[in-house]
């Protein structure tokens, strides 16, 4: 998030080609960014683009111009037989003279006006083939434009078609380098989509740094899944690295070092180990009771994304699964998981969890997961879209497979369901009556579930946290999802780097929305926890323990250090800082309140963290 600060230079550093392709020393580059998956890692860029934006200018070592002409050559030959392939087609569909206009298209990537000064480039400049392809096309069209001729509009539109042609061949390529990824891999890109981050391979691929992305974002949220230290929000760091650059990733503080000087890389070892020892220390924690000092006892369970966390969370010492998020099944396959695919991830869970509870969370697609991809005609604003509870009711038989399979998996052992997004009673209730149709169905044929399966909803929306009292009277259950409730009250996208600093869970209307859902739960005997990163913090988790909260969903990563702090405090300490919380007026007073509180109650769980 601030400026690269370039140290002296090193004499031991490697030479490296520099924006303008001339050679100079290499210098260590500190970065900084959010912090989002913990833990310390030192390895090798592997630079990563996206499909979706402006390619990085990835400047290449001077040996490795050749091999890059070569690939340019073989994605044009790709997307040669792409557009053969098309034009074939194109003419069985609309007739030869339509048809025409993709012969143009090869002979446009044969034609060396057109090819070579994406070869000069490459050449001259040293910089990557997904690059040089985007500015030279982007240059020729620009020409055309300039005309003001509509004859050449068209062949802008043309140009512009093989640009976006050519920079697919090349991310294919790339996502082939993810595949063949050397161990010990750090994933640096503009920006990563949930999707492939849950693609990576845990083996070779041990961190991640992003120039985009906010704390809350579901890549982060993966990252801690995968247990690999992870930046986000870095702003100018993809056009700092290169392929095979040294980088210190710290996911506890946020830093990222490019091309490390040897005393930093150095003093990260120690540091290392120091965290290695702090976590050890923990782990003597998971056998013991989560229960406070003065007694009252305090769930702590976990957030998975896919079935087998389930054993990481028990390990850790979690006793259950408070949040399951489904979608995940979806996003690692790319298509919908037939009611069988369902079945067998949520038969694995209840079969893990072996009679401690499960919370399965219904498809929460949309927004920053999977749905805008597929649509025709993407949402404007697909946060506020149709995504969620609003995506499964506009999908009923979608719906319905995944409500088949939980119901069944509800024969096995105990299961919860539980509703994403609510943000009206209408939604929880067609929610509800979806789920009875299904189990008249599965009652007719004669197929075994709990009748009696909970249904709770999260409460992530204000209005949801606005009528917590009547949704009380209709459901069995409240998570409360910090992530998006903090987003739609604040205005504030979770995922957008720029507006992170004012992304905060600590917001004074945040925090009495929670306080009067907990109030409203109390009234009606509803059981209420807190599923959003946010109870994964000591400090925040003192909040929700003093504002009445006895269940706290998190990721496994975490868990030894929140049942750590649950056993060395008392509710009473936890209400008096809920109290004195609420009479603050701003977030930064209350984050400040609240470290400080947390800071002398466990001092050693903020060593190595992040300060604002
Ligand atoms: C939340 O919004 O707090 C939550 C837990 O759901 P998700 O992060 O999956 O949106
Ligand atoms: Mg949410």
């Amino acid at each position: 998030m601030s400026d690269p600060s370039p140290k002296a230079p090193l004499p031991t550093a490697p030479p490296v080609p520099t924006d303008a392709g001339s050679i100079c020393v290499a210098q260590e580059i500190v970065l900084k960014g959010l912090p989002v998956s913990p833990g310390i890692i030192i390895g090798t860029v592997l630079l990563v683009d996206d499909e979706h934006l402006k390619p990085i200018r990835r400047v290449l070592q001077k040996d490795s111009v050749a091999a890059e002409l070569a690939r340019l050559d073989a994605a044009i030959e790709s997307a040669i037989v792409e557009i053969q392939n098309v034009h074939a087609h194109a003419e069985t569909q609309m007739g030869k003279e339509t048809a025409q206009i993709f012969l143009v298209h090869q002979m446009m990537l044969r034609d060396k006006s057109v090819v070579g000064p994406i070869r000069q480039r490459i050449e001259k400049e040293q910089v990557c083939a997904e690059y040089a392809a985007y500015e030279a096309l982007s240059a020729l069209a620009n020409q055309f434009r300039a005309m003001k001729n509509s004859a050449f509009a068209t062949k802008v539109n043309d140009i512009d078609d093989l640009r976006h042609r050519l920079h697919t061949q090349l991310a294919g390529e790339q996502r082939k380098r993810l595949e063949h990824a050397e161990p010990n891999t750090v994933v640096v890109a503009r920006d990563l989509t949930p999707s492939q981050t849950a693609s990576f391979d845990r083996s070779r691929i041990v961190g991640f740094a992003t120039d985009l992305g906010g704390m809350t974002s579901h890549t982060a949220i993966i990252a801690k899944a995968l247990e690999i230290p992870a930046v986000v929000g870095v702003q100018q760091m993809a056009k700092h690295a290169h392929d095979g650059m040294a980088i210190i990733v710290d996911g506890d503080t946020g830093a990222v070092i490019l091309h490390p000087s040897p005393s930093t890389v150095a003093q990260y070892h120690r540091m290392i180990e120091q965290r290695r020892l702090y976590r050890a220390n923990l782990t003597d924690v998971a056998d013991l009771p989560s229960v406070t000092l003065d007694g009252e006892p305090v769930a702590v369970v976990g957030n998975i994304e896919l079935p087998d966390e389930v054993a990481k969370v028990l390990k850790a010492g979690g006793t259950g699964v408070g949040l399951y998020r489904s979608e995940y099944l979806w996003l690692t396959r790319h298509d919908e998981p037939t009611e069988e695919v369902h079945f067998e991830a949520y038969k694995r869970c209840v079969e893990l969890c072996a009679g401690r509870d499960l919370t399965i969370r219904t498809f929460d697609l949309g927004a920053d997961k999977l749905t805008q991809s597929r649509e025709e005609i993407p949402e404007r604003n697909p946060f506020l879209g149709n995504r969620s509870i609003r995506y499964c009711l506009r999908n009923v038989p979608m719906f319905k497979r995944q409500l088949r399979a939980i119901l069944r998996a509800s024969a096995i052992g105990p299961v919860k369901i539980m509703f994403p997004l609510v943000s009206s009673l209408q939604e929880l209730r067609q929610g509800k009556f979806i789920l009875h149709d299904t189990m008249e169905e599965l009652s007719e044929e004669g197929v075994a579930f709990d009748a009696k399966v909970q249904v709770g909803i999260m409460i992530e929306v204000p209005s949801a946290a606005l009528q917590a009292e009547a949704f009380a009277r209709e459901c069995d259950f409240f998570s409360i999802g910090t992530n998006d409730l903090t987003q739609y009250t604040l205005a504030v996208d979770r995922i957008n780097e720029r507006v992170a600093h004012l992304y905060q869970p600590t917001h004074p209307a945040v925090i009495k929305l929670i306080r009067d859902t907990a109030r409203a739960a109390r009234r009606h005997n509803t059981p209420v926890s807190c599923c959003g990163e946010a109870a994964g913090q000591v400090e925040y988790a003192m909040l929700l323990m003093g504002l009445g909260l006895r269940t706290l969903s998190v990721s496994s990563g975490v868990i030894p250090q929140l049942k750590r702090f649950i056993r060395s405090v008392t509710v009473a300490q936890c209400e008096r800082v809920a109290r004195q919380a609420l009479s603050l007026d701003s977030d930064a007073l209350i984050t400040n309140y609240l470290r400080d509180q947390a800071r002398k109650i466990v001092p050693e769980a903020f060593s190595g963290r992040a300060a604002d």
